[in-house]
């Protein structure tokens, strides 16, 4: 049995990741060993069934025993334990949720149902780094898979809604308690249904506004609000965020010299789990929509069509019909008024499973 370490298991996309391997059985198949940069001596989880003491995620002597390294930790562990490690000459398989090493020549970004070939061909090369892609560029090239893969897309567009678990936990829970703080300020006129909603609106303006409510994690409120910007300033005009669509698709399509051109606007929103984002698509031919419909639903089994109208987009097509399951519905499919080659879409996911842990999951299930 392969010896498996597991860096960042405590965190959000961590715990993701170790409920889809418990649901999936995937300890059976690993000898796992737990690592922790501040609990380690404590009891390590009994996920494998193994009692066992948490390591220290620092040890590079500990780390080197190791044949695959899985870290959901962070950036800041990945650049500084993971040059060490090779240098010394751990000839490992590392698997990594950051983005860190992502945009490395000899790291691939794994994504198996879109680049399958590509992890495959990778292997046989001796690659032996293997990243999770952004969230929201996972989640679109799942569910646009079916355009992309058949060369049908000239260049998107994307406007997205990101949910807070994005940003880690401790977003989540600001945002629950701005939420809370927001209600307790007009809960008495909200019971008295001849209060007007005007003064309502005020004084929760008003509140959001006053710097007493808890921003420390977003630096400003984001219940009733949003924050059209995720991520570094590249100071170009772009986030780090939007960056990532043209730069990480591109690398994961393996386009060469035949760039897609993808650019995108990124908006916070007050979602908590699911990324939701809008695409304008220029395609390179005509397709008819039905066409469009078989291409993405025989891309991958996860994507679901919802068909645009509706009831069956307010039921469907939002993240709180999404939340912890797998699918990936695609919807408001409709020519523009542009023209019959420019689409609309729109997708949702959960950017816990898709769009963080489950790609490294199965990039185990690989190399396994
Ligand atoms: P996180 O929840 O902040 O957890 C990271 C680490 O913080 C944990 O492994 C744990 O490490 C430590 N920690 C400290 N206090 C904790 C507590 N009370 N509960 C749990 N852990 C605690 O990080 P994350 O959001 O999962 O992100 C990890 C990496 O994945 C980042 O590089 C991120 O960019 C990337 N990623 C995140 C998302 C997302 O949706 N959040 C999506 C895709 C990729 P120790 O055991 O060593 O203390």
């Amino acid at each position: 049995m392969k010896n498996v370490g597991f860096i960042g298991w405590r965190g959000i996309v961590g715990s993701v990741l170790m409920d889809r391997m418990v649901e999936e059985n995937d300890f059976n198949q690993i000898h796992s060993i737990f690592f922790s940069t501040s609990q380690y001596g404590n009891a390590a989880p009994t996920y494998g069934g193994h009692k066992g003491i948490l390591q220290n995620a620092n040890d590079i002597n500990a780390l080197t025993d190791l044949d695959i390294i899985i870290s959901c930790q962070g950036m800041n562990y990945t650049n500084h334990i993971y040059h060490k490690l090779r240098i010394l000459g751990w000839n490992g398989y590392w698997i990594d949720s950051s983005s860190a090493l992502r945009m490395k020549n000899d790291a691939i970004i794994i994504l198996d149902p879109v680049n399958q070939q590509q992890i495959q061909d990778g292997l046989n090369k001796g690659i032996k780094t293997f990243v999770g892609g952004n969230c929201t560029v996972s989640l679109m090239l799942l569910s646009l898979g079916g355009l992309f893969v058949n060369n049908l897309i000239e260049w998107a567009s994307v406007a997205t809604y990101q949910a807070v678990s994005g940003a880690g936990s401790r977003n989540i829970r600001e945002l629950l308690v701005q939420m809370g703080d927001l209600h307790m300020q007009v809960a008495k006129e909200l019971k008295d249904p001849n209060s007007k909603i005007l003064d309502i609106e005020k004084k929760i303006t008003n509140f959001s506004r006053s710097g007493r409510m808890l921003t420390d994690s977003f630096n400003v409120p984001l219940a009733s609000s949003l924050i059209p910007w995720i991520d570094k300033d590249l100071e170009n005009g772009q986030s780090y965020e939007e960056w990532k669509y043209q730069t990480e698709t591109n690398k994961i399509l393996d386009t060469g010299n035949n760039i897609i051109p993808i650019d995108a606007l990124c908006v916070r929103v007050g979602a908590l789990r699911c990324h939701s984002q809008a695409f304008t698509l220029k395609l390179k031919k005509e397709i008819s929509l039905n066409e469009i419909e078989q291409l993405l639903i025989s891309h991958n089994e996860w994507v679901k069509i919802i068909p645009n109208n509706y009831q069956r987009t307010i039921k469907e097509l939002t993240p709180s019909a999404v939340n912890g399951k797998l699918i990936i519905p695609v919807g408001r499919l409709r020519k523009l008024n542009m023209g019959s080659k420019y689409l609309s879409a729109f997708t949702v996911g959960d950017q816990l499973l898709w769009g963080a842990a489950e790609p490294l999951r199965r990039m185990l299930n690989i190399l396994l």
